[in-house]
């Protein structure tokens, strides 16, 4: 496809972002404004998390930062937010200060310090299930820091730019998204030997494909919609995406947003009256659809939400999904947010199981699966993820960073990543396997990346297009 010319939507959007980003300079109004809002938040169990950690360092191996720096431990990072948190929110700290690491960041380095602690934290909860007393250090970080990294302007200019695209529903002007869109619609059509069934009232399934999900894995929705055809289900999907990679808004921080984008999702899905709603993306979209979604309505919704990995293995045990069994050496990575966040570590085993005699499990698995290191926006901090998504937009590259400064920290990201996704491609080394079957973009993107890096041939592939190809 050849890149398209920015359109209007494209510029405007641009300049809406760049008003709000600055990666230089101390905002010390904006500081105090964003620090007031996040102490405001603060919950029960938040304030366990601020104020119960014994400084143990048990959850620092599982982080994979860790591997970087020790200053990237989770407690570390963490840190930054406790000593906010004891400066403003108790006594102690108003009157002790400094004695007892109460502050609060009083210039630009201190400022660059909570932006590297949020984007050295994928929010993969290893630490959460290590600490013994389930202190959720990612919560903190991605929660608190990243909030008050947001809105005193530090926030990757993409993913700004991927947020207000989902929240103001952009993808539907921006030409090549919706070419790629249509494109993959038509294979899918081509692959089933049929009209697609869109925007059916009352679907027994939803399939959710948002703008990502074709963007990044096109055979995975093909795949997952010859599923659906060949177990008889009655299912249907939009004809239209409905959300790029809903919510884009909760990866830097930005909650209130999240939850407004939720409900905008469920208005727009409850038109079509489903009664389950599936999923292909396994990173923070299942988290968030299944277990925040009630929360942010204030009411269930009135669908089940189910990631397709559980529809296969249900379709599966009731027979009406059969596959041709291989010999295929394939293992399974368990995306953080739909293992350790999500409580879905037993079905992909079933289902790998299933098409393949080589299954089998990575050394680390389930809730002690090794994290991607690409999670929480680090997988889109990089030069290739800006070129590709500046021909898409059809701007420069250089048009989606807000200056030298946030190029820099791209590129010392990128370096960090390369350090800390090695213990994923060792413990897929040592596995033997050949394929590394997965279900989250970043995830797939991470790993494929990795194994290039350090030399492991193996192939990358999303569960629903693993499976598809292995239907009878
Ligand atoms: S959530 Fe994951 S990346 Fe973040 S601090 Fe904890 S272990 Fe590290
Ligand atoms: S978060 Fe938990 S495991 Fe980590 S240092 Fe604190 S108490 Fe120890």
């Amino acid at each position: 496809m050849e890149q398209m010319a920015p359109s209007p939507a494209v510029k405007q959007l641009l300049e809406e972002v760049k008003r709000n980003i600055s990666w230089e300079g101390f905002p010390a109004d904006k500081l105090e404004k964003a620090l007031a809002e996040a102490l405001s938040a603060l919950d029960s169990v938040k304030l366990h998390f601020l104020e119960n950690c014994v400084g143990c360092a048990a959850c620092a191996p599982a982080c994979p930062y860790y591997y970087v720096s020790e200053k990237y431990g989770p407690v570390e990072k963490a840190e930054l937010a406790r000593y906010m948190y004891r400066k403003e929110g108790t006594i102690l700290g108003k009157l002790l200060g400094p004695l007892l690491n109460a502050k609060k960041p009083q210039s630009e380095k201190d400022l660059d310090e909570i932006v590297e602690a949020v984007y050295r934290c994928t929010n993969c909860g290893a630490c959460y299930v290590s600490c013994p007393f389930g202190i959720d250090s990612g919560l903190i970080i991605k929660g608190i820091l990243g909030s008050i990294a947001t809105k005193t302007g530090r926030a990757p200019t993409l993913i700004a730019v991927f947020d207000v695209i989902e929240r103001k529903k952009l993808f539907l002007e921006i030409p090549s998204f919706m070419y790629i869109w249509n494109e993959v619609m038509k294979k899918a059509e081509q692959a089933l030997g049929k009209p697609l069934p869109f925007d059916k009232k009352g679907a027994e399934y939803f399939l959710l494909v948002n703008m990502a999900d074709a963007m990044f894995y096109p055979d995975a929705v093909i795949g997952a919609m010859r599923a659906l055809d060949r177990a008889g289900l009655d299912w249907t999907l939009p004809s239209k995406p409905l959300a790029f990679r809903p919510p884009i808004a909760a990866v830097i921080g930005l909650q209130k947003q999240a939850k407004e984008m939720i409900k905008i999702l469920d208005e727009d899905i409850s038109k079509y009256e489903p009664k389950n709603v599936v999923l292909l993306d396994g990173g923070f979209v299942y988290p968030w659809l299944r277990f925040q979604m009630p929360k942010a309505l204030g009411r269930r919704p009135s669908y089940r939400v189910l990631h397709i990995v559980e529809l296969f293995e249900k379709l599966i045990k009731e027979g009406k999904l059969k596959l041709r069994q291989t010999d295929d050496k394939v293992t399974w990575h368990d995306p953080c947010q739909l293992a350790r966040r999500g409580g879905v570590t037993e079905e992909p085993n079933f289902v790998l199981s299933a098409a393949s005699k080589g299954f089998r499990k990575l050394p680390h698995h389930g809730a002690e699966s090794y994290c991607c290191g690409g999670g929480g926006g680090i997988g889109c901090m990089n030069m290739e993820m800006l070129e590709q998504m500046g021909k898409l937009l059809g701007v420069s590259s250089k048009d989606l960073v807000a200056s030298d400064k946030e190029l820099e920290f791209i590129k010392k990201t990128a370096e960090h990543w390369s350090i800390a996704v090695k213990r994923k491609i060792d413990d897929v080394k040592k596995s033997g396997a050949e394929i590394v079957v997965t279900a989250c973009p970043v995830c797939m993107h991470s790993i494929a990346g990795g194994s290039q890096l350090y030399g492991l041939k193996i192939q990358v592939r999303h569960i629903a297009a693993y499976i598809g190809e292995h239907i009878e």
